[in-house]
């Protein structure tokens, strides 16, 4: 019965996803009168998907002292502040009161041991600890800001607040409740945007191009794989996986958010070898293997097989081939330069890179330097981080960091 309840609050979140639900718990554990809203019929529908059902919540590699590191954005040191304040380690603390098993994985990832749906609960336990009002499903219509608070239509009617938090998320993902609103409300108010795109997302290639790999599809192996020039240069030491339309696991979808398109990537995929010394030395001890079979020493079989139809000066027996051949095949196979010709756009991204421009906010709480009241938190703000749980430790931190400003 939403009329009956209080129409006034501290706060309002929009958005009950990673972000929201956190700071809405903290907020209301600190006292605040909370309404969160979200307009989709299930609750943080990504933390339940994310990490391939296990939640990867955080990263231990996350260095508080310099954090921006492992995030992009126009300013990379927007994020400190909240990711100095409240840390991986503040996140662990959390999940072990709660008493949910993890394991950590790969680089710092740490996973639930069982489910997604534990750190769910977890989230709607502190919620309920803060005595958060929780509307679900709720749309949001309007936002209108009076004297000194915040007028918000929604679908269940119409509430007050000193304060608003917008935690709507980017737009990855659009069949689970993505949507354009958190970018619509900066714009209403005045707030510059750094355009969307997608990103942590399979790069595609052109279809004929494209053909002698595609019956790669499945394989995948350790690569190097870098994008940009100078400064600008970004390496990943990643798996890569061949689709059938290009590109994907780890190593593409950390370089994708760094790729600009009508830019190269560059894959080195026999790393920490010297491909051209090990061939010739092959051929100097006269081997009589063809050069698919000596290279399947170091690359997968099924590439290497894939790799010398490319030129028949690549399919004989290692003996006969010229040296300047194998050097050529060496240098094709660890300094492999291709363009892509996109993204698999949001219905496939993991995040959204771009979003509220960080010059518009306090990064101390996420407030509008220009419009009191109006916070913005997680992924619709311009902070993207790598693979690996840095994305939901940056829901995390700038949610406690807003929370803790909320008046
Ligand atoms: C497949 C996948 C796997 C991922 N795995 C990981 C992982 O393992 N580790 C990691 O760190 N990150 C992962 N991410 C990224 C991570 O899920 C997001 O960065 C994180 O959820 C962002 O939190 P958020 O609260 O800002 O947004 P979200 O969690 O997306 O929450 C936004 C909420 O706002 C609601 N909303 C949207 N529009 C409206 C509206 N108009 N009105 C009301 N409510 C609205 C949505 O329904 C949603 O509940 C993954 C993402 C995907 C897509």
């Amino acid at each position: 019965m939403p009329d009956a309840l209080p129409t006034i609050f501290d706060a309002i979140v929009i958005g009950a996803g990673a972000a929201g639900l956190f700071c809405a718990g903290v907020a209301g554990q600190l006292g605040l009168k909370v309404l969160l809203v979200d307009h989709a019929e299930k609750v943080a529908e990504k933390i339940r998907i994310s990490g391939g059902g296990r939640c990867n919540f955080t990263n231990r590699d996350l260095d508080a002292r310099a954090p921006q590191k492992h995030f992009l954005g126009d300013n990379p040191h927007f994020c400190r502040s909240a990711l100095a304040r409240y840390t991986p380690q503040d996140f662990i603390a959390l999940a072990q009161k709660h008493g949910i098993p993890f394991h950590e994985k790969h680089k710092g990832q740490l996973f639930g041991d069982r489910s997604s749906d534990d750190f769910i609960r977890m989230l709607l336990a502190e919620c309920a600890a803060g005595g958060v009002t929780h509307w679900q499903p709720c749309s949001v219509t309007a936002i209108a800001m009076a004297s000194d608070f915040y007028e918000v239509r929604t679908s269940r009617g119409t509430v007050q607040a000193r304060s608003v938090v917008i935690a709507t998320g980017g737009l990855s993902i659009p069949k689970i409740g993505a949507s354009d609103f958190g970018y619509r409300i900066a714009q209403q108010f005045g707030l510059k945007l750094v355009p969307p795109r997608p990103a942590l997302v399979p790069l595609t290639f052109d279809g004929e191009a494209w053909a002698p790999f595609a019956q790669l599809a499945g394989l995948a192996l350790p690569v190097r794989i870098e994008t940009g020039a100078k400064k600008e240069r970004v390496a990943f030491d990643e798996d890569l996986l061949f689709t059938h339309r290009g590109l994907s696991g780890p190593a593409v979808l950390q370089v994708s958010s760094y790729w600009k398109e009508g830019t190269a990537i560059r894959i080195d995929l026999a790393p920490g070898h010297d491909l051209a010394a090990e061939l010739l030395a092959a051929k100097a001890r006269g081997s009589r293997k063809l050069i698919a079979n000596e290279l399947a020493q170091w690359v997968p079989a099924r590439l290497a097989d894939a790799w010398v139809q490319q030129d028949p000066a690549w399919q004989r027996p290692v003996n006969e081939a010229g040296d300047k051949s194998l050097q050529q095949l060496a240098q094709r196979l660890s300094a492999w330069e291709l363009v892509p010709t996109g993204t698999e756009g949001y219905r496939k991204a993991e995040v959204t890179a771009g979003g509220v421009d960080t010059r518009e906010l306090d990064s101390r709480s996420g407030e509008s330097r220009r419009v009191p009241g109006l916070y913005f938190i997680g992924e619709v703000v311009d902070v993207t981080g790598w693979l690996g749980g840095y994305n939901f430790q940056w829901a995390w931190a700038s949610a406690a960091a807003c929370a803790g400003a909320l008046r």
